[in-house]
């Protein structure tokens, strides 16, 4: 810490690059501070930090496997994450003087690099904006960020209580909470269910444009009694709630009665969420994709044949490229891709999918002889039957679907009710749909994809980075991801900008499914920390899913995949 500050004290008012002289390691007592990286100037993206504590005076049950290590450093993220907030003022000058930050969490836990748990030491990895006057150095203000501010935010952050101001018993609920999610998770497959929602759940959030629980009016789940399914949790015991069979399960009711929010509940239900969330045992198969239209997307060497016969001019659809998709042929490749790649549980909403993609009634059957769609209608029980696919349909307005259903869920006023018995009632008083196609589904072919189409060069350098959470940068080319509904923080995208990255570089030609497998094992082996490419701490990532590596890397204008033949 002298050090530090004599440091300081040297370098003050001189100017910015300076700030260089207090890269390497500094002792501050309880814990060492890392300079990793040091900013060029006041404006850059700000300097790297690690702050390794001395001991790890939390009980080591919090962290004993690794699923209870995930679920604890998420919780310290947070906990720095909070303490940031009450104790840093920000804003010490120019640019991004004075500010401290940890990589921002969502609502949902994941494995991520801010933050390591180890018997002997927790290490947060942070970042610092150096304070300057102008264009030099402000060693007063660096003073109070790096030794009042700083060691205040460890202590009341990293620190068990009663010395530090972290409460054990929410760090315990929040490690049981994520273990009983994820323990429910694996229970599924064996109770035939690839969903379950328990009683009591708050689905609905906040608005549009944020993940946080709707706080007022809302009507908290309950299951109707036929769904009802008793599971029981290593901490929190037995738990009630709707279970999902696997097979074709439809969601019905009138507009704007929460159907949607259901659904979306339902794919979130692919991670753990936080304590207080109202979906902590809101889960569904980790593998659930879900699927809509995405008309523009690129397409690259996809069998959508199994959907889509031949195009016009006799074009086959078993290898089938695009620059520039409809609505029925991207949703028909997001099922194609998804399959590739594996999945159990697709789950689909009327409100984001193409209309000619889902039903095609009588009358246009009568006046169009010539399509090549096979509708989703007519897929969803083949689905089921030949590739041990399920799928959740939301519906409002085909009824058709009642026909091809296992069961409907209806929602009333946010309440579910079980109206399968009434749907076969309604079914009977028509005539029976006769369904376009009477095939079975096949998978689709694996791809095998070209490290070469992509260019990583802009510039003299190499580029694969994220922007945000929904765009990726590779070289000159930008990567659209807005329709990733399932991408849930940045930082899961700066690791999926980084796989792809490295995919380039080692300049191969390999299978999709093959590639995107060995890439997460290898991650899952070695850890996030191993696709950090810049000295010192490895930035921001979080762990992505299989599905949104590979459904990143097919929206790669450039590339160039095909069939293995
Ligand atoms: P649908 O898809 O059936 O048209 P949505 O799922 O979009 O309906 O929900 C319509 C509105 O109702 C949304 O603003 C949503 O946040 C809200 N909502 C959904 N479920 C609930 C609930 N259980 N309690 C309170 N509000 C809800
Ligand atoms: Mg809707």
């Amino acid at each position: 810490m002298q050090r530090l500050r004599a440091t300081l004290d040297r370098i003050d008012h001189r100017g910015y690059g300076s700030y260089k002289d207090l890269s390497g390691p500094h002792d501050f007592g309880p814990f060492t501070l890392f300079i990793d990286k040091v900013q060029r100037d006041p404006f850059a993206p700000p300097s790297l930090v690690r702050i390794r504590t001395k001991e790890n005076a939390f009980d080591h049950d919090l962290f004993g496997n690794p699923g209870r290590r995930g679920a604890f450093e998420d919780f310290l993220t947070r906990s720095v994450e909070r303490e940031i907030r009450g104790t840093v003022r920000g804003n010490r000058g120019s640019g991004g003087s004075g500010r401290v930050e940890i990589q921002r969490t969502s609502q949902v836990v994941l494995p991520r690099t801010s933050m390591v748990v180890e018997p002997g030491y927790i290490e947060a990895r942070m970042a610092v904006g150096l304070p300057a006057r102008g264009r030099s150095v402000d060693a007063r203000a660096a003073g109070t960020v790096l030794l009042e501010e700083l060691p205040e935010v460890v202590r009341r952050g990293l620190v068990p209580a009663p010395d530090g101001g972290v409460d054990v018993e929410r760090a315990r609920l929040h490690v049981e909470t994520i273990e009983d999610a994820n323990h429910l998770r694996r229970l599924l497959p064996d109770l035939g269910l690839v969903a379950f929602v328990a009683d009591g759940a708050v689905l609905p959030r906040e608005s549009g444009a944020s993940d946080r629980p709707l706080r007022e009016g809302v009507v908290s789940f309950e299951s109707p009694e036929e769904f009802r399914v008793e599971v029981d949790l290593p901490s929190r015991g037995a738990v009630l709630g709707m279970g999902v069979p696997e097979g074709v399960t439809l969601v019905a009711g009138g507009g704007f009665h929460g159907k949607s929010t259901l659904l979306s509940a339902l794919s979130w239900g692919v991670y753990d969420h936080v304590p207080g969330d109202g979906r902590e045992y809101v889960v569904t198969r980790e593998d659930a994709v879900k699927i809509r239209a995405e008309d523009g997307r690129s397409v690259s060497g996809v069998d959508i044949s199994a959907m889509i016969g031949e195009l016009p001019g006799g074009r086959t659809t078993e290898d089938f490229s695009t620059p520039n998709a409809s609505g029925s042929t991207s949703q028909a490749a997001n099922i194609a891709e998804a399959l590739e790649v594996g999945t159990s549980l697709i789950l689909v909403d009327e409100d984001t999918s193409a209309t000619n993609f889902m039903i095609r009634d009588e009358r246009m059957r009568e006046l169009v002889r010539s399509e090549p769609i096979s509708p989703f209608i007519d897929l969803v029980r083949p689905l089921h039957r030949s590739l041990g696919v399920s799928t959740v349909v939301v519906v409002g307005g085909v009824g058709d679907y009642l026909d091809v259903a296992d069961r409907v869920i209806l929602l009333e006023d946010y309440v579910p009710s079980d109206a399968t018995l009434r749907a076969r009632e309604v079914t009977g008083k028509f005539p029976p749909r006769a369904p376009l196609s009477h095939r079975e589904m096949h998978p689709p072919r694996e791809r095998v994809i070209r490290a070469s189409s992509i260019d990583l060069r802009r510039g003299k350098r190499e580029t694969a980075r994220s922007r945000g959470l929904h765009t990726i940068e590779l070289g000159r080319e930008r990567v659209d991801l807005s329709y990733l509904e399932q991408l849930a923080e940045g930082g899961q995208t700066e690791a999926v900008a980084r796989i792809i990255g490295e995919f380039i570089a080692a300049d191969e030609v390999r299978e999709m499914r093959e590639l995107v497998r060995e890439e997460l094992s290898s991650v899952s082996e070695k850890g996030l920390d191993a696709l950090g490419s810049f000295g010192g701490h490895p930035g921001e990532m979080s762990l992505p899913r299989a599905q949104e590596v590979a459904a990143a890397i097919n929206r790669v204008r450039p590339l160039r995949a095909s069939p293995r033949i």
